[in-house]
């Protein structure tokens, strides 16, 4: 039997999807619950239901339009890292992925 209704979120920090929803060691009457990602191990808060905990766990997702700023973080790292790139060369590179990443923003957040 489950209380739980929310779909849950990938892990914000390592995008994980084994969530699990864990009974908590409690001092109170009542079981408390929190979300763990099953590879890299985070867990957040406690909550007093399976429900709340999934929400509580969501609300530290990384929401979808983020994502492709993300993924340009990344690929501007790696070119940090190629250092026998000119550098005119790599800010060209830079202002490509950017102008890419925040073309998919939503409107509202450009
Ligand atoms: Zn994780």
């Amino acid at each position: 039997m489950t209380d739980r209704q929310t779909e849950l979120l990938p892990c914000p920090f390592c995008g994980g999807t084994e969530i699990e929803i864990r009974r908590m060691p409690s001092q109170w009457q009542h079981p408390e619950y929190a979300a763990q990602c099953g590879e890299c191990l985070t867990i957040n808060g406690t909550s007093l239901g399976m429900d709340a905990a999934a929400q509580e766990w969501n609300t530290r997702a990384t929401p979808d339009y983020v994502k492709p700023l993300v993924d340009a973080l990344k690929k501007i790292e790696a070119i940090g890292y190629e250092l026998e790139k000119p550098n005119h060369i790599a800010r060209n590179e830079i202002a490509k992925i950017t102008d890419e990443a925040l073309s998919k923003l939503p409107e509202d957040l450009r």
